[in-house]
């Protein structure tokens, strides 16, 4: 089936300019996204790039692409400091927690899991684990072997950056050259396994105390973090697929990497379009867990942070995430989340109203071209912030045809509802989050905290605490805040 439009364009990180995007099988996308390193629970920088794909992949699947969406689950070989040396992210923190790997892994898979539904995001087509795709991984790294562009050394298998770089360009993605590369690293130290500092790990020689580890024809040890992406996204989506994706911070080395073990394996470029979202911020700094700045959806969804003035919708927080342009860094404040949710509940009273419009002889706008100018904004590399910007343009509309200051025509009216419904609901992953059952709650909320606010009005504390203590007991959270009273 023809996609709805082909007129979709993608900013290429790989070439630096936008091209139209033609897949490797018409009508057909293979996307591979990088999945998290399960250690710890995701944090709010980490949604947004997860975010951001599933709104590429939800555009895909509206365009009418039939989409195999790949996102892998990094169980195992994460080094501490992305490194190539040290403890494993996995096992370190099993140590610590005196618990089994496997267990730490279950527990952050499941948070993972819960925090992208309450975010409304798809689950991939196949979520594939690093430690289930050991042969592949195995089989891989014997192929670079047999062509000649990795060593082993120890019980360790090393890629040859510098043979490799010989016949293909090493720093292709991310724009380093080779000199400067050489150049950063530190001298090897004699004892090294390896040959020059730029090799990376294939597979890793494991010592008696490391937890995680396998028979292999190089002797016991685990893989390294760049060959089990290779392997898992060759085996589900070929050695040559349509779209690569991960935050920007994976540019180098993890995706560099993956390009050189794809062409030294295969003889092929692995992907065609490679895309790189932009970092959430935090007081103009990365959000990482490392530093200790970052949030926690959960925080967020509770407003139990300092940060926070009250508590925020999931759907606020995906609607906020929408008003930038994946590619642009977008700071996090509480300040710019209370405006996302006055634009958000803008947004869907409109929807509301469109729902309930009558119909006149003609349009007195455009309509046609309205819903042109959606698809434009989203072909445009995905540009959700100027699609966002043309659905209240529509909302404006809306609302003049309901106060009798504009008209539309019934054939008008029927294809704005669908295709506004469509880009809101299917394309942004905005769903409406209050429940039936919340929404006849909202009224009797706002009943009892009234009642609350009367109590202490009055210093009548005896009964604003029992109104409190009740509440708490049946799940309900009161945060007052600067901008009113709120409940969760
Ligand atoms: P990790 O679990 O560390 O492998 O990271 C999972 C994903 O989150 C990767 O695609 C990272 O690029 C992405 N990521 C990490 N920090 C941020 C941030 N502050 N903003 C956006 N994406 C991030
Ligand atoms: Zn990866």
């Amino acid at each position: 089936m023809a996609p709805k439009s082909d007129q979709l364009h993608i900013y290429n990180s790989l070439s630096g300019v936008k091209q139209q995007f033609k897949p490797v099988n018409d009508g057909f996308v293979g996307l591979y996204v990088c999945g998290p390193t399960v250690y710890s629970n995701v944090h709010l920088g980490n949604c947004r790039t997860f975010i951001s794909f599933d709104m590429v992949y939800r555009y895909l699947l509206h365009l009418g692409y039939k989409v195999r969406y790949v996102r892998n689950i990094t169980d195992v070989g994460h080094l501490v400091d992305d490194a190539d040396e040290g403890e494993d992210k996995i096992g370190k923190k099993a140590r610590l927690e005196q618990l089994e790997p496997m267990e730490i892994v279950q527990q952050y898979t499941v948070d993972f899991h819960t925090v992208m539904s309450q975010f409304n995001a798809y689950p991939p087509n196949i979520e594939p684990t690093a430690t289930g795709h050991l042969i592949e991984q195995i089989e891989m790294i014997q192929a670079i072997l047999d062509n000649g562009f990795a060593y082993e050394s120890n019980g360790s298998v090393y890629f040859d950056v510098e043979k490799y770089n010989k016949s293909h360009p090493y720093g292709e993605l991310s724009g380093r050259k080779i000199e400067d590369l050489i150049s950063n690293t530190r001298e090897l130290d004699g004892q090294d396994e390896k040959r020059a500092p730029l090799d990376f790990a294939l597979w890793k020689n494991a010592s008696e105390e490391h937890l995680m580890k396998w028979p292999s024809p190089w002797g016991i040890g685990f893989p390294g973090w760049h060959i089990e992406c290779s392997a898992m996204s060759t085996k589900y989506l070929g050695a040559e697929f349509d779209i690569h994706g991960g935050g920007m911070d994976l540019k180098f080395p993890h995706h560099e990497c993956e390009i050189a073990q794809g062409c030294a394996a295969t003889g092929k470029s692995p992907v065609r379009y490679w895309m790189h979202g932009n970092m959430l911020t935090l007081n103009g700094k990365k959000m990482a867990k490392s530093t200790g700045n970052s949030l926690l959806p959960d925080e967020l969804f509770s407003g139990d942070n300092n940060l926070l003035e009250k508590a925020f919708d999931p759907m606020v927080v995906r609607f906020f995430m929408m008003q930038a342009h994946y590619r642009s860094t977008l700071d996090f404040t509480s300040d710019a989340l209370i405006a996302s949710e006055k634009g958000y509940a803008r947004l869907t009273e409109a929807m509301e109203v469109l729902q309930n419009l009558n119909a006149s002889e003609n349009s007195s706008a455009d309509i046609q071209e309205m819903i042109a100018k959606f698809y434009e904004a989203m072909n445009d590399d995905f540009n959700a912030p100027i699609l966002v910007a043309n659905l209240f343009d529509a909302v404006k509309f809306i609302n003049s045809v309901n106060d009798g200051n504009a008209t539309i025509s019934a054939v008008d009216l029927a294809s704005l509802q669908s295709e506004i419904q469509g880009f809101v609901v299917d394309v942004l992953g905005l769903k409406q989050s209050t429940s039936n059952s919340e929404k006849r709650l909202t009224p009797v909320m706002d009943l009892v905290l009234d009642l609350r606010q009367e109590a202490r009005t009055n210093k009548d504390w005896t009964t604003s605490d029992k109104i409190r203590d009740g509440l708490a007991a049946a799940g309900i959270v009161v945060k007052d805040g600067k901008e009113g009273t709120s409940w969760n």
